[in-house]
């Protein structure tokens, strides 16, 4: 078929930032409340909003052709899918979360214990790696209050700020994988649905580009010119336009958005005034 099919999480943590990655591709489509199905307007793309942690599987089985979950998600469910890209958000960490009293100073702390996790597979994986004998506790949900209701003596699952962990007396104590989204898909696409899928990705490298870079432009006198294009690596090199005041010039360029603040100053120090910066919507290199 002449269309790919994408799985999106229905409601969740990845959902909305998945919808607007598709949006900022220029890719329309209207889902209706609780509808499970669409199709855009301008794209061969038909979505299905599913659980997170089905999507590994519908990919593999060709339900769907692709889709976007968790790392966290697709290495636990060890389906036959290929990850394509690494989206940028939903980053997190699986970690092992024991009570804040605890002295924990490493893994080994954990032999002989009970862990409560609904990662048992990325988790034992660890533990084997690290030899460590302990017993894990498969639960689906609200893992955090496992070691207070006497379940488990540590907890394996999802962190980002800490603060749920916080909030039930525990604290990080060992990262075991750092995840964020990711874009799937099952390994029989057909020529043309290989076609479409380098489609949407060109967009999304676009939109990725564009968010990691910033538009910069500011005005220098005539001789720090050279010095500022040297601290401007740019796409290719900068413009430079005539102010209408004699002996001064505008340039235009693009910096990356890590190390912004850094050229900045240098920018300052070499002469440049009037320095405005503003976002770019999607940038093809
Ligand atoms: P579902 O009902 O679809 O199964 P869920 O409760 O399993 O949802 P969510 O809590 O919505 O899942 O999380 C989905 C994914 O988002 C996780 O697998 C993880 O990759 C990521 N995630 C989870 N918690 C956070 C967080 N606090 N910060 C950033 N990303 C997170
Ligand atoms: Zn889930």
């Amino acid at each position: 078929m002449n269309t790919l099919k994408i799985a999106i999480q229905k409601s969740g943590r990845l959902s909305e930032d998945s919808l607007k990655l598709i949006k900022e591709c220029g890719i329309k489509f209207s889902n209706g409340k609780g509808k499970l199905k669409a199709v855009a307007d301008n794209f061969p793309l038909e979505f299905l909003f599913l659980r997170d942690d089905d999507i590994p599987g519908y990919v593999e089985d060709g339900v769907a052709d692709l889709g976007i979950v968790g790392e966290n998600v697709l290495v636990e469910y060890e389906k036959n899918v290929k990850l394509v890209k690494k989206l940028g958000f939903s980053k997190c960490r699986l970690s092992i979360g024991v009570d804040r009293n605890w002295d924990y100073k490493n893994i080994k702390e954990l032999d002989g214990k009970s862990i409560a996790t609904s990662y048992p597979k990325i988790l034992g994986n660890y533990l084997k790696q690290n030899n460590i004998n302990a017993e894990i506790h498969e639960i689906s949900g609200s893992v955090e209050i496992a070691p207070s209701i006497g379940l488990a003596d540590a907890v394996c699952d999802i962190v980002s700020s800490g603060s749920t962990l916080l909030s039930n007396g525990l604290k990080e104590a060992d990262v075991i994988m750092r995840s964020e989204a990711v874009l799937v898909s099952g390994n029989n696409l057909s020529a043309e649905q290989e076609k479409i899928l380098n489609q949407l990705l060109f967009r999304m490298e676009a939109v990725q580009a564009g968010k990691n870079n910033k538009y910069i432009l500011l005005n220098a006198p005539n001789e720090s010119i050279d010095e500022i294009i040297s601290l401007l690596p740019g796409m290719k090199s900068p413009t430079v336009l005539p102010l209408a005041m004699e002996g001064w010039s505008s340039l235009h360029s693009v910096v990356k958005e890590d190390e912004f603040w850094e050229v900045i100053e240098k920018l300052k120090k070499a002469g440049a005034q009037g320095i405005l910066v503003a976002p770019i919507e999607k940038m093809i290199v």
